[in-house]
């Protein structure tokens, strides 16, 4: 029978990745086994069945459908895969800014350097090759983030914010910025706060940080909870 009926690709949900499709409609033949099944009246549920008796293929399991909603609304990477990254600048980003190292014991420490170049690592050999190496990383994350924020900006969803106010040792201020969506928050890092810091200055500061990743404040944002001082 298969010989005579004729089967098309066919683009739609993703059963079809398995299955063509008979040009009647009717018909389904499995791309694995050959086998042609009925799908007559648009029901794919004896193809779904095929693919879980025979194949072990479960597409109507709930893991597998969430992971194909996620994987189509926005290819967002998880905090995992930059801390399972093991490439240089990764390693030498997560060493200085996690672990307090600083650039310099990259260049000095031959305890430090052995086990590195062991991996496979070929560590720079200046303080300022270190360094590059970091905010390359850096700026490669940025653009990380502002790619995933703009694909959710493009499915109508909306951002809150997280701020706090944090003083450095040497009595520099410093307001840090979350952004938070549904299922997600980043860290957009932390800016400088000069001078007086009166709301003006507050939303300022925050304005052109979230330009930086392409958010517009007025019209991007719904929300924000802080627990600093602004007055
Ligand atoms: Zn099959």
């Amino acid at each position: 029978m298969a010989g005579k009926v004729m089967f098309q690709e066919f683009a739609g949900s993703k059963i079809w990745n398995h299955f063509k499709c008979s040009v009647c409609g009717k018909l389904a033949e499995c791309n694995s086994c050959k086998k042609v099944l009925k799908c007559e009246g648009g029901s794919t549920k004896g193809l779904h069945n095929h693919l879980k008796s025979q194949h072990q293929i479960d597409l109507l399991k709930r893991s597998n459908i969430e992971e194909s909603a996620i994987s189509h609304t926005c290819a967002v990477r998880k905090l995992d895969y930059y801390m399972n990254d093991a490439s240089l600048p990764a390693v030498l980003a997560r060493m200085t800014a996690c672990d307090g190292l600083s650039f310099n014991i990259f260049t000095t420490s031959m305890d430090l350097r052995k086990p590195l170049a062991a991996l496979g690592l070929s560590l720079p050999r200046s303080v300022v090759g270190i360094r590059d190496q970091v905010l390359k990383y850096g700026q490669q994350l940025s653009q990380d983030i502002t790619r995933n924020l703009s694909i959710i900006k493009s499915k109508g969803q909306y951002f809150s914010l997280t701020l706090d106010e944090w003083t450095s040792l040497q009595n520099k201020r410093y307001l840090n910025i979350n952004i938070h969506g549904i299922g997600f928050f980043w860290n957009l890092g932390l800016v400088r706060i000069k001078g007086r810091f009166s709301s003006e200055a507050c939303s300022k500061i925050i304005s052109l940080k979230l330009k930086e990743f392409g958010i517009e404040f007025e019209t991007d944002v719904i929300s924000i909870t802080t627990q600093t001082g602004v007055q």
